[in-house]
């Protein structure tokens, strides 16, 4: 499909680590990837309802040297194939530290922007799902609708300012498709 450049579409960002995949705290090892269950069914079912799939991801353990670019796409690239393929739309990663004053790492949310410019987004119909209050921070720094998840870190993030909040990333894209449906 030509996509003109004046036409804009909806996207749901998310998060990768505990949001889609099981949290190990900095995962360089293919090894560790474990997508949670009903988590490509749920993608599967939002991209088919015309949401482009963007993850947004913050990997400081790059910065830190805990493991390297390389590894990072290693990963990345375990990721995906456990999802299976076309499934995600783009990746943004973020290999800065916290205390680097970044506008790119989440709560920052000049990754959000980056897709927006090369995807053509509209960033009122879209969404963030994310299990840490960074992701919710970040959403709403763009001007989105956001989701907590309670997998990963989310059971402790509940006092965040998210607009919803879901058991799981299926529940979530229940959530986004029951309102928009
Ligand atoms: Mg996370």
């Amino acid at each position: 499909m030509t996509v003109s450049s004046n036409e804009t579409r909806p996207a749901v960002f998310l998060d990768r680590d505990g949001t889609i995949i099981r949290d190990v705290d900095y995962c360089g090892d293919p090894a560790q990837v474990e997508v949670f269950p009903g988590a490509a069914d749920a993608l599967r079912r939002l991209k088919a309802n015309g949401y482009q799939l963007i993850i947004v991801t913050n990997q400081s353990g790059i910065a830190r040297g805990y493991f390297s670019e390389n590894d990072y796409r290693a990963v990345e690239l375990e990721f995906l194939r456990q999802l299976g393929d076309d499934l995600i739309d783009d990746t943004y990663y973020c290999a800065d530290l916290p205390e680097i004053n970044s506008r790119r790492r989440k709560p920052a949310p000049g990754m959000i922007f980056e897709a927006q410019r090369d995807h053509h987004l509209d960033l009122a119909r879209s969404y963030f799902i994310g299990d840490k209050t960074s992701d919710i921070e970040c959403g709403r720094n763009a001007g989105m609708r956001t989701i907590l998840v309670q997998t990963g870190y989310g059971a402790r993030e509940i006092d965040c300012r998210a607009d919803w909040i879901a058991r799981d990333l299926a529940h979530a894209a229940e959530f986004i498709l029951g309102v928009n449906g």
